[in-house]
């Protein structure tokens, strides 16, 4: 049976992160700029010093387990302590979540070896370091990964590394990579032909080429990379050699409910904006809350966020109960539908703030460009309802048992 009910720690703990964030994560949004650089710090002085606020205060790394130095909370309950941190973009950063370091972490959890973590996971959970994950390619479409090309040779205790990458975020100033490249191009099921092998970022051959400009920004965020004969120990393999899609999967399953847990916050945040200038703002006369096209947005936006918390909270509490294998299909409901709801949601808001929602003064721009990426990032919406569609119709193609 589902039960929702948050006991009073977790509700505890909510307050008290909510007013962590008024103390220290908002105040700190319009004068902390985010703008990786090769050589910088790992962080902007600023956010570190909310990071030791918050690692002091024990909210850190709420998705790792304790051993792996994370907070340990079950998946329900990182729900509502993820939909709070969405509400700030900055705030993953302040916390120790940040993507794709968060996902990085949970796969060398998983998968990496003692050796593995000690160099690589230990310093990225204390957020010493920063990280990136080098899958995406300019030339396939990343939604059907099978045909990418990166290629990592065997040459004695080594891999030789050769391919090109685009999208992969963080890369600037990150200490490795963790790239997506063929080992097994011979083997006959396409699904086992990759592996995931650690780069040092140092390491010669590996090459920014350029940051990709996103949406107007450019924030040397999403790097271009070129591998050119790239060496690294055969021991910096994740996990054994073709099992890359199967720790894509252990590390995008999670990942993707994380970033549907921010939406709900990032979307909760501009309702309420919307809300609050509704009611202040004047036009032809009277509040634009008297208007009735506006009262339907906001009841709109209401159900729409209420339908995702719940599909959220359904997905986590299947990825609790049954693993994240079993929820695939919930995941990717939620993924689609998710990303719809912010989109909406902060869209409506921006309409309603007029010129002055465009601008940067308010977070509204800047959630909408996030809102409108994430329909692309971790599967665009068309896979994920390919996925959906394709589960449901193989029950009436007899392919699988019907639910
Ligand atoms: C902000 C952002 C951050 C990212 N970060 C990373 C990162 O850190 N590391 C990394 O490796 N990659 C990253 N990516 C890349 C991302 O994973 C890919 O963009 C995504 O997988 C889609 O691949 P593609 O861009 O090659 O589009 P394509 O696969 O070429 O797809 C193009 C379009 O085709 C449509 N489509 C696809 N399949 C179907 C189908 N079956 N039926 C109907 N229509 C379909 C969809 O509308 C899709 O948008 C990031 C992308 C963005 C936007």
């Amino acid at each position: 049976m589902i039960d929702f009910t948050v006991p009073p720690e977790i509700e505890h703990l909510c307050d008290n992160i909510r007013a962590f964030m008024d103390a220290h994560v908002y105040p700190l949004e319009r004068n902390v700029e985010i703008r990786w650089e090769p050589k910088g710090p790992v962080y902007p002085a600023a956010i570190a010093a909310v990071q030791e606020k918050a690692k002091q205060a024990g909210y850190w790394a709420f998705h790792l387990p304790k051993e792996a130095g994370g907070a340990g909370l079950p998946f329900m309950y990182y729900v509502f302590i993820n939909e709070i941190l969405g509400r700030s973009p900055i705030a993953p950063a302040c916390f120790g979540s940040a993507a794709p370091d968060s996902g990085n972490a949970e796969i060398l959890w998983q998968f990496g070896t003692p050796e593995q973590k000690e160099r690589w996971l230990k310093p990225l959970v204390d957020g010493a370091i920063r990280s990136c994950f080098s899958m995406t390619e300019p030339e396939v479409a990343g939604s059907d990964p099978r045909w990418l090309r990166t290629s990592a040779k065997r040459d004695g205790d080594y891999y030789v590394i050769n391919g090109h990458k685009w999208f992969t975020s963080g890369a600037h100033g990150a200490a490795f990579a963790i790239v997506v490249a063929q080992t097994n191009p011979e083997h006959e099921n396409p699904y086992l032909r990759f592996s995931h092998i650690i780069v040092p970022t140092e390491t010669p051959g590996f090459r920014i080429a350029r940051s990709v400009p996103v949406m107007g920004q450019d924030d040397n965020h999403h790097a271009e990379i070129w591998y050119e004969d790239c060496r690294v120990p055969v021991t910096n393999r994740l996990g054994d050699e073709g099992m890359g899609f199967v720790i894509s999967q252990a590390r995008l399953g999670p990942g993707r409910i994380h970033h549907c847990m921010r939406w709900l916050g990032m979307a909760q945040r501009a309702f309420e904006l919307m809300c609050q200038y509704a009611t202040q703002r004047e036009v032809f006369g009277s509040p634009l809350a008297r208007k009735a096209n506006i009262q339907d947005w906001i009841a709109e936006a209401r159900a729409d966020i209420l339908a995702a918390r719940l599909m959220t909270l359904h997905a986590a509490w299947k990825i609790d109960t049954a693993g994240a294998s079993a929820a695939r299909e919930e995941i990717s409901l939620i993924k689609f539908f998710g990303a719809k709801m912010v989109h909406s949601v902060v869209d409506k808001a921006v309409q309603v703030y007029g010129g002055a929602g465009v601008t940067e003064d308010h977070p509204l721009a800047l959630f909408y460009r996030q809102a409108r990426l994430a329909r692309i990032y971790d599967g665009a919406d068309e896979v994920h309802k390919m996925v959906v569609a394709r589960r449901i119709l193989a029950q009436y193609e007899g392919k699988r048992p019907r639910r």
